[in-house]
């Protein structure tokens, strides 16, 4: 069993609109934009960062915005909920807020014993709000939202899976343990995580695979402290017979790919350099950073690109 995973390390989706989208997490949700980038291997489309102050692994949700494109159909094979986790107390707060806002989807339940508040992203992105005590991480403040309201990071990632056996075996080998599980769902944890430390399996045998589309998650990130860690993932991986990509340099992080056998694409990306490798901590995400692979596209993008208004 490995433990070199520390939790997760973002969550990156597909949408539609990106000035709905920065409007969105930027502005209802509160979080910070942090980068704001294009696609690496699409540079015509946006890679939009939001999370906490300077992008803390396990609080960042990151989208390819692609204007024209169709919404995703939900199915298995997917991440199906993402969670971010809210102090104790919070959901009050955030389901006025959120409903007040016009945001789809607000349905309240628990599970596990914690409160949640689930809501649709602007393409019907499932997300939840669970209240965390105890979460010490430290919210974006100046977000618009109060620092006992405001989002801390990921909670959990809920996998919509045929059958969550596979699946489970490599999330222990990767580290995690069984904590609990009910209602055709288990619940896996790390011990000693970054916060983002929960993952969800939850089996529907009858549901047919998902079409992916905007508001689908496209790949879910797990967290590694540095290159070295995430060479030894690798080995791991590659070692039990999953096909791993060669380590990508995504400017901001190291990242490493392979698919699981549920269906949901996994990457293993380094918590370094982080985000203020090319940005002061003051302005992050403000300015167009592009790769130096894509440096030469800088006006053409500039010009192609949809301004974000915030
Ligand atoms: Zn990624």
């Amino acid at each position: 069993m490995l433990d070199q995973i520390k939790g997760l390390h973002h969550v990156t989706s597909l949408a539609s609109d990106p000035t709905v989208n920065n409007a969105f997490f930027t502005k209802t949700l509160g979080l910070r934009r942090v980068k704001k980038t294009v696609n690496f291997d699409a540079p015509d489309v946006y890679h939009l960062y939001y999370g906490d102050t300077v992008g803390t692994p396990g609080s960042v949700m990151t989208y390819f915005p692609f204007p024209q494109m169709a919404a995703g159909r939900p199915g298995t094979g997917e991440v199906g909920t993402t969670v971010f986790a809210v102090p104790e107390g919070a959901l009050g707060y955030w389901k006025e807020r959120l409903s007040g806002l016009n945001v789809d989807g607000l349905a309240e339940d628990e599970a596990f014993g914690e409160r949640r508040l689930h809501f649709a992203g602007p393409d019907g992105d499932g997300f939840a709000l669970v209240e965390a005590p105890g979460d010490t991480r430290k919210a974006w403040s100046d977000g618009g939202v109060g620092d006992d309201e405001a989002i801390r990071g990921f909670h959990s990632a809920s996998f919509r899976l045929r059958d969550d056996g596979a699946t489970a075996e490599l999330l222990k080998f990767m580290g995690y343990t069984e904590v609990d599980r009910g209602d055709g769902v288990v619940r896996l944890a790390l011990e000693n995580g970054n916060g983002a430390d929960v993952i969800d399996l939850e089996t529907m045998p009858n549901i047919s695979h998902a079409g992916q589309g905007a508001g689908s998650v496209h790949h879910i990130a797990f967290a590694v402290e540095n290159r070295e860690k995430q060479l030894e993932v690798r080995k791991a991986l590659a070692d039990t017979g999953y096909q791993v990509t060669p380590v990508i340099d995504r400017d901001y992080f190291w990242a490493i790919y392979f698919r699981s056998p549920g269906g949901v694409l996994f990457e293993v990306a380094t918590n370094e350099p982080g985000f203020d490798r090319d940005e002061d901590t003051a302005h992050l995400g403000e300015a167009l950073k592009l790769p130096v692979q894509h440096a030469h596209l800088r006006e053409a993008l500039e010009d192609h690109l949809q301004p974000l208004t915030a």
